[in-house]
């Protein structure tokens, strides 16, 4: 199929698309797809369609019948060619979706191109029409208007900015790489640009050569960080625009770099066999999400660690945080990665006030349950580089089988350690124990020191500091004291506070987060507090008797006296020396 995009009125919001299909036979289907890999959410491209008309290309109006909510008919009437012409409103600046104002335009193929059913593997043709001054980044051949793919999957996992983007480029081993970035920001882009390059050198290493000739960076600089999404030859990144400083806030900006580039491999090459080919017309399930995220999670920070990006201390808060979080939600104890791989679509993807209660991300227990895999293939004589390795060399041709990475653990780890691992950690709800010690860390445990506690780091030495009671609830700071979650079995779930709430009062007397932590501190476990909250439009008063907080904040250490081989251990799986203590 030939496409081509223009952009008349980019105020609109909307891309006016042209597909031109050879040898249509009597009545083909065009189809939109329902969602786009990577994102496992249906999102009905759909509905942001509009005025879809077709003709044979010289003239003659052919009909098109609407089948169903993503399907047309096209009557060919025994035409040599279709054309079929229509709108995409595009208003979401996200990296799974589409956008056009007048500053840029922005798309995923999966929001833009009607496919023909049956005919996804034909090489598709792709003409760009920009407005006057704006220039196109795809990952696509050719250029600067005109590219072409292999096939229709390949439009779809070539995301397209176009605008007056900022273009760095850098080599990285013999292959070129370019930076767009689209968007106002504080960014020093040669340093970014700099910095990208050491983590392509890395990763390409480890698994053994960059598997394509060029490969782009596309950086939206927005409001806020909102996340990234993986593509064979190319990856989006959404940052906030001030994610370049300080230290920590660029990390997690080259964390996220680091992680859509390894996806080149673990997801888009070594790709579940459940997901081969994809089919963009309903949901695909695969129990090995928990894999392609958490692995790729573990990976993005200790690659910063391994090319001297981060510090190894900086890691290791980062895991503390992630184990806290993790220890807080008791929908692990109710949810597999197994069971949340599968059910992504209807619970990762569409989260609400219970999700902490009934559900576990892949992403984080993932990546916690990959730093245990690869403990435990270290100590075995092994390592989850080995293992990812052999996967993508064993399965990036046929797909990877739902049982493909139990296999081969259980090559390296024996088949009843593997089997007991994964029936633990994988199917089943255990909590998260690491072999820490060879690689000289341990772990400790301790309760909230604040509302803000995200754990990965020792308690603040603040000796006639009393513990406070525990209550329970979420409350994020913000302008209001709202109540994001209300923990199942907790003193506030106890008492019925709801999630939605707001927080006004305690004892009659107005309280900011600050205050209402001070007086859990100040009544301690089994004291009482008198909250007096906003539900919707309605006054409520709620008395709470406060809990004993659990001991739930973790964080990582060195071990005190490591030994040599403690230290050479650690050396050897992190690239960096175990931090002092
Ligand atoms: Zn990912």
């Amino acid at each position: 199929m030939r496409y081509r995009v223009s952009m008349l009125h980019p105020h609109s919001h909307l891309f006016e698309v042209e597909g031109v299909l050879a040898d249509p036979g009597p009545a083909p289907v065009l189809a939109m797809p329902v969602w786009t890999p990577g994102s496992y959410l249906v999102r009905e491209f759909a509905r942001h369609v509009e005025g879809i008309q077709a003709d044979d290309g010289a003239g003659r109006r052919l009909p098109v019948v609407r089948l169903d909510k993503h399907r047309f008919r096209v009557e060919a009437g025994g035409a040599a060619q279709v054309r079929v012409r229509y709108r995409v409103y595009a208003n979401e600046l996200t990296v799974r979706t589409a956008h056009l104002d007048g500053s840029h335009g922005f798309w995923n193929g999966a929001n833009l191109f009607l496919y023909a059913e049956g005919r996804v593997d034909e090489p598709v043709e792709l003409t760009v029409e920009p407005p006057p001054g704006w220039r196109v980044a795809t990952a696509m051949d050719g250029g600067p208007a005109r590219f072409t793919a292999r096939d229709y999957h390949e439009l779809v996992d070539s995301p397209v900015e176009v605008g007056t983007h900022a273009l760095a480029t850098f080599e990285a081993l013999g292959k070129r790489h370019e930076v767009a970035i689209s968007g106002r920001g504080h960014v020093d882009l040669p340093r970014f640009a700099e910095d990208l390059q050491k983590i392509v050198e890395h990763l390409g290493g480890l698994m053994g050569g960059l598997p394509y000739e060029r490969y782009v960076f596309i950086v939206h600089l927005t409001d806020k960080r909102r996340g990234g999404l993986e593509h064979e030859r190319s990856t989006t990144l959404a940052v906030a625009r001030t994610a370049f400083f300080p230290r920590e806030s660029y990390e997690e900006t080259l964390a996220l770099a680091a992680h859509e580039f390894l996806h080149l491999w673990n997801v888009k090459r070594l790709r579940p066999a459940a997901l081969r080919p994809y089919d963009y017309s309903r949901e695909q399930y695969t129990r090995l999400l928990w894999w392609f995220e958490g692995v790729t999670s573990y990976y993005d920070r200790l690659t910063l660690v391994r090319t001297g990006l981060g510090e190894a201390k900086g890691w290791l808060k980062h895991l503390g945080e992630e184990w806290t979080g993790l220890s807080r939600q008791p929908g692990a104890g109710k949810m597999s990665l197994e069971e949340a791989s599968v059910t992504a679509w209807v619970k990762y993807y569409r989260p609400d006030e219970n999700s902490p209660n009934s559900a576990v991300s892949y992403y984080q227990k993932g990546e916690l349950v990959a730093l245990c895999l690869d403990l435990a293939l270290r100590r075995a004589g092994g390592s989850l580089d080995d293992l990812l390795r052999g996967l993508h060399a064993r399965y990036a041709a046929t797909g990877l089988p739902e049982d493909g990475v139990e296999r081969a653990a259980a090559e390296a780890l024996g088949e009843g350690a593997a089997r007991d691992f994964f029936d633990r950690f994988v199917r089943g709800t255990g909590p998260i124990e690491a072999p820490l010690d060879p690689v000289g860390l341990r772990l400790s445990r301790r309760v909230a020191q604040s509302l803000d506690d995200k754990g990965g780091t020792p308690p603040r030495k603040n000796g006639d500091d009393p513990a406070a009671g525990w209550l329970g609830a979420e409350i994020p700071s913000g302008a209001k004291l709202a109540v994001r979650t209300v923990r199942e079995g907790s003193p506030a779930g106890t008492a019925g506070l709801y999630a939605d709430d707001e927080i006004l009062a305690e004892s009659g007397f107005r309280v900011d987060r600050s205050a209402l932590w001070d007086r859990m501190r100040q009544v301690g476990p089994g004291g009482h507090l008198r909250l007096t909250v906003f539900r919707k439009d309605e006054l409520v008063e709620i008395p709470v008797t406060l809990g004993h907080a659990p001991e739930e904040v973790v964080w990582l250490e060195p071990v005190p006296d490591a030994t040599p081989a403690q230290k050479s251990a650690f050396q050897a799986w992190t690239g960096a020396a175990l931090p002092e203590r």
